[in-house]
């Protein structure tokens, strides 16, 4: 490969990731195709093309992020994972996780940039209404007992709990996780990663963190019976424990904890709130307009045909998408009596849900309403985002 061929290559990969970070990306994704090379951002966490690359540059690009990440260039045939940190033209280092995939023509480079300076570690800036914000921060407060956040890859369950432990972190306290992956790292907290391969896995992390002293744990997600019983176990023993589980809706956290053998009487005496939480993005205040959103998504999500919408139209402000930012939809589940009488007995999701809303808990869906209402989002992003 030619000198001058090298150093466009490089220099390219270079732009790249500046002009990622500078817009606010969380991942970009480089594609090949039979004959095209794409370029794709996510931006709130939406796809979108960039433009293409030249396609000669196919494999000189993916050996030269290979480099970056210290990886083997020789291997084509099977996926590699590894990080870089980039110096961003303002300063930063800035971590980027690098995915590398064999596809049919070429190899295909995931990039996740955990740019810090991005990371909201305040409750408040969360995007959470204040009675949910008060609620929220009532529960974590406990000295001992369990808070779970629910929802998909993505709904910003781990920047929430991060928050919450960025909150609770003082030099009084013993703060440990256990995660897969380790996101950000910070300061003044024992973050521990998973090696399944080693045997380290969620379950046996715990075990050991649980010798260690902790005041407060935080376990990355809990995936199986054994870890959900020692998170249960340690939450019951003067322990405050934090933890996600992918589940639709609050309610489902039970159930699905039930299915994975945990006995009702424990999650009634351990837990103190479930979060269900979905990130919706924000109109662009710069092009916002009035517009008609579809009849039928105005009828399924409930929503009076002759009322004012609003969306954004595009700008050079928002990268003519219409949206900027995005902001949290919440559903709470707080364990009172009601609802710990109601796991005792055995209920299901649907059962307690019904109860939780006679108590006032808002839905997804109607927390997703009230930002339209307000024209903070658009009908379609929450028809996107919730069910009823
Ligand atoms: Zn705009």
């Amino acid at each position: 490969m030619d000198l001058e061929f090298r150093g466009s290559v490089i220099k390219q990969v270079e732009s790249i990731l500046h002009e990622a970070i500078k817009a606010g990306v969380s991942d970009i994704h480089i594609e090949p195709y039979e004959k095209k090379y794409r370029l794709r951002y996510r931006i709130d966490g939406v796809l979108q093309e960039v433009s293409s690359l030249q396609f000669n540059q196919k494999d000189a690009m993916v050996s030269r992020i290979k480099v970056m990440a210290d990886l083997d260039i020789a291997e084509k045939r099977r996926p590699q994972d590894g990080r870089i940190k980039f110096r961003s033209k303002d300063g930063n280092e800035i971590d980027i996780r690098i995915s590398i995939l064999p596809t049919q023509h070429g190899e295909k480079v995931v990039l996740r940039i955990l740019d810090k300076s991005q990371l909201q570690l305040k409750l408040e800036s969360l995007g959470f209404d204040e009675e949910i914000l008060k609620d929220f921060r009532k529960a974590i407060h406990n000295p001992y007992g369990m808070v779970l956040v629910t929802g998909p890859t993505g709904s910003g369950k781990t920047t929430t709990l991060y928050a919450a432990l960025n909150e609770l972190n003082t030099q009084e306290v013993n703060i440990t996780t256990i995660e897969d992956p380790i996101e950000y790292n910070l300061e003044g907290i024992n973050q521990t990663q998973v090696h399944e391969e080693i045997g380290l896995t969620f379950a046996h992390a715990l075990r050991s963190i649980l010798r260690q002293d902790p005041n407060i744990i935080m376990v990355g997600e809990i995936r199986d019976k054994e870890t959900a019983e020692i998170a249960i176990r340690s939450a019951l023993t003067g322990h405050m424990v934090f933890s996600t589980l992918h589940t639709n809706d609050a309610a489902s956290a039970v159930s699905r904890l039930v299915d994975m053998g945990v006995e009702p009487f424990l999650l009634a005496s351990s837990i103190r709130m479930v979060m269900a939480q979905r990130l919706v993005r924000k109109i662009c205040s710069n092009c916002k307009a009035e517009y008609k959103p579809d009849l039928q998504i105005l009828k399924d999500i409930g929503l009076q045909a002759n009322g004012t919408y609003w969306t954004g139209e595009g700008c050079e402000a928002c990268n003519h998408t219409g949206f900027k930012g995005r902001t949290a939809l919440i559903e709470l589940l707080v364990f009172d009596n009601t609802i710990t009488e109601k796991i005792l007995q055995n209920a299901d999701a649907g059962e307690l849900k019904i109860i939780a809303r006679e108590n006032g808990m808002t839905t997804l869906r109607e927390a997703g309403i009230e930002k339209v209402k307000n024209s903070v989002t658009t009908v379609e992003e929450i028809y996107r985002e919730t069910v009823l």
